[in-house]
């Protein structure tokens, strides 16, 4: 074992793997550009009061999850918890409200929690996320919906399910907690311990617990989207219609609240079809509330975060046919000193002209440096011995066919040039 290892719920993505991330953050660049979306990136730690009062006090985030610490300067701070508390913060700093709204951002960056260590939990992961702030209309809902499904599509995955719901508005929301607060007093014997606190302190969550008492009570439950205010149940109406003119079909489920205590109205999160609740690609919402809560006018914002650790998984899975990374196309093999020169020389008029090159290990002899290009995958090694050295060629050796031919150095190059 060696002395270092990576930190508990952190992983090395070795080169391997990177051509998933790249694919995965090529889409993601793609489609916000598509929609008007600009990137932004904020520091990879926060004043750590910006998370409590964003995410709020009583979540598992800010109880128990945060990398909270002092600095030298005995400033609190925080590592990233969340994505979308950095953004409102930047849009206040930055008095973005004075610009045409909403004001659309997107973001790629790591977050990081004290998880639990288990299968698919990271203490640092990654997210694509977007945020639409500064604008209710309806309109704006349904196109972060439509961004965030349109983006798994062209990531390759088909077959996941759209699932919404609307959870209200301060207006709306007291009486709604009420009838579900009453709901489960009748059941107290039967819900779980967890939720049992929950009860007090976030009624909501009871309805996504995923132990099995409580995910049947929670089907009978009182439905948020039966309690709404005359507005909240208007421009839920508006989503719902436009994701219809779009031919977005989603899935109503009045148990989906979404783990945060800033969302307001629309809720939505992509699932695969294939697995259960817990394995949720893509989540996202409104939260009408936060900018305020974070020291601004009240502004309405919506937006969604996806870990790119999962969506690599489900691309995986899925079989998506993702490029590969490309890799150097030649490897220089070289026998004896003066030929050693040359090919220092040549790999760095190539990689000078955009061809990628490799020198091969020089304390092999040629046999070896032919193993390194089977190794490699190169598609064609450039032998340079005491002969090409005299002659100023190069044996250029294809791998595929072992056929090889000699050629002018001079010649060689400007083919690539022109190729
Ligand atoms: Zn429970
Ligand atoms: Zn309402």
């Amino acid at each position: 074992m060696p002395t270092f290892q990576a930190p508990r719920g952190t992983t090395d993505r070795l080169p391997p793997e990177q051509k998933y991330w790249r694919y995965i953050e090529s889409k993601a660049m793609d489609v916000a550009r598509r929609f008007g979306y600009g990137r932004i990136d904020s520091p990879m730690f926060e004043d750590a009061g910006l998370f409590v009062r964003g995410v709020g006090e009583g979540t598992d985030i800010v109880e128990k999850e945060m990398y909270i610490f002092e600095d030298r300067g005995g400033d609190m701070l925080t590592l990233r918890a969340e994505g979308t508390a950095p953004v409102c913060r930047a849009y206040l700093q930055h008095g973005m409200q004075n610009q045409a709204q909403p004001v659309r951002m997107y973001y790629i960056c790591p977050v990081f929690r004290y998880e639990r260590p288990q299968a698919g939990r990271f203490r640092q992961h990654h997210q694509f996320g977007i945020e639409a702030i500064g604008d209710p209309d309806p309109s704006v809902d349904a196109e972060v919906i439509e961004l965030a499904w349109t983006f798994t599509h062209d990531i390759g995955l088909s077959d996941i399910t759209l699932v919404t719901n609307s959870i209200g508005d301060p207006e709306c929301r007291p009486e709604y907690i009420r009838s579900l607060k009453s709901y489960y007093e009748k059941q107290q014997t039967h819900i779980c311990q967890d939720c049992k606190g929950r009860l007090e302190r976030n009624p909501l969550r009871l309805l996504d617990c995923k132990v099995e008492t409580c995910r049947a009570l929670g089907e009978e439950a009182p439905k948020s989207t039966e309690c709404l205010c005359a507005d909240c149940d208007t421009h839920w109406n508006r989503v719902q219609s436009y994701l219809d003119a779009m031919g977005i079909a989603n899935r109503v489920d009045h148990r989906l609240v979404r783990g945060l205590d800033y969302y307001t109205r629309t809720v939505f999160e992509i699932q695969p079809a294939v697995e259960g609740a817990q394995s949720t690609i893509l989540g996202g919402g409104r939260y009408d509330g936060l900018i305020e809560q974070l020291g601004g006018r009240h502004t309405p914002g919506i937006g969604f975060g996806s870990g790119i650790e999962r969506l690599a998984l489900n691309v995986q899975r899925a079989g998506v046919d993702v490029p590969d990374e490309p890799s150097p196309q030649y490897l220089i093999a070289t026998i004896g000193e003066e030929a050693r020169v040359e090919g220092v020389r040549l790999a760095n008029s190539m990689r000078a002209i955009g061809v990628g090159a490799i020198l091969a290990n020089g304390g092999r002899a040629l046999r070896g440096q032919m193993r390194q290009a089977n190794a490699l995958e190169v598609s064609s090694v450039l032998i340079l011995g005491e002969d090409e050295v005299r002659d100023g060629t190069v044996m250029v050796r294809d791998m595929a066919t072992s056929s090889q031919e000699a050629i002018t150095t001079e010649a060689f190059l400007t083919g690539l040039r022109s190729g």
